[in-house]
């Protein structure tokens, strides 16, 4: 009887858009009692939009923004095609020399002979952090806003300010996933300020923010530490080791392969209510087994 329950179980799934990898996954949705949600493209729509250019005394708008255009328009994440459109709006771009993505952190080339590097404050410590600079990134995060720096030749050049909104389901479905039993921890490679403000707008009380790509894994292995059973949500290149280190990993459909291809389960409508269907179902099938 227990092969057509699970198929039973897998088949409602599609209909969800859930997308389950195999019947051993219904185990581990049953046990979970954290789930860990990261932020950007999980929580919020991770589509970002430039709010406001800041640039340092004696740099123009202009400028700051074509630079910093110009390196972002080789990467592919969200907060980098927010300010390439931006500049790629206001003018042809200068060409770049060389690339480089530093994961979780942000961007560094060559443009014009200087190297030019856009990142958030820890890619740029080398550098020279004019105050009122330092008093923008400040305000912005305070905001719930990111911060990214931009600068070259020994100096932060100007502040560009991003943010993105929360999903309209994301609140109740961390409600709902309460209502399950589980902790909603909220993990993100984001300021603490702009993390904390969203975490609160969701009704989220646990936050793990400013973390690079790989210390993920080490939160999720923490929380397991404790003998916490850790489901995880997430969608980039940068959640998927954790994705795969989590008891159950969750990926939204809207993500990228790399964390689909780490998880146990695809929600393919790229909501978080998925997931509250997603652990729904799993617990019936396996009631229906039982
Ligand atoms: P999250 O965990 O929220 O998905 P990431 O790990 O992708 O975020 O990035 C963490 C932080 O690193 C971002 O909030 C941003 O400050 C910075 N960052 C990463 N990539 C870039 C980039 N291409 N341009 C500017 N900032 C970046
Ligand atoms: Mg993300």
């Amino acid at each position: 009887a227990t092969p057509t329950a699970l198929l039973v179980g897998t088949g409602r799934g599609a209909q969800l858009g859930i997308l389950i990898k195999g019947p051993q996954v219904l185990e581990s949705t049953r046990q979970a009692d954290t789930i860990v949600l990261d932020k950007t493209g999980t929580v919020t729509t991770g589509q970002m939009t430039l709010l406001d250019v800041i640039p340092a005394a004696g740099e123009a708008r202009a400028d700051v923004l074509r630079m910093a255009g110009a390196l972002e328009s080789a990467s592919e994440h969200p907060i980098a095609q927010a300010i390439a459109k931006a500049a790629a709006a206001e003018g042809p771009l200068p060409q770049i020399a060389s690339f480089s993505n530093v994961e979780g952190l942000g961007v560094t080339g060559v443009i014009d002979g200087r190297k030019v590097v856009v990142g958030r404050a820890g890619l740029l410590t080398d550098f020279d952090l004019p105050p009122d600079l330092a008093a923008a990134q400040q305000a912005a995060q305070e905001q719930a806003r990111t911060a990214v720096l931009a600068g070259w030749e020994g100096s932060v050049r100007a502040v560009f300010v991003v943010a993105d909104a929360v999903k309209a389901t994301s609140a109740q479905a961390v409600a709902q996933l309460r209502g399950l039993g589980l902790t909603p921890v909220l993990l993100t490679g984001d300021n603490t300020s702009a993390a904390r403000s969203i975490a609160a707008q969701v009704g989220i009380d646990e936050v793990v923010a400013e973390v690079l790509p790989h210390e993920k894994v080490e939160a999720v292995k923490r929380l397991q530490a404790q003998g916490k059973v850790v489901a995880m949500v997430g969608d980039g290149v940068n959640d998927a080791a954790a994705l795969a280190q989590a008891d159950l990993g969750l990926a939204m459909g809207t993500g990228t392969d790399v964390a689909i291809e780490a998880s146990d389960l695809t929600l393919v409508r790229g909501d978080l209510m998925a997931a509250v269907d997603a652990i729904r179902l799993s617990r019936r099938t396996l009631a229906t087994i039982k």
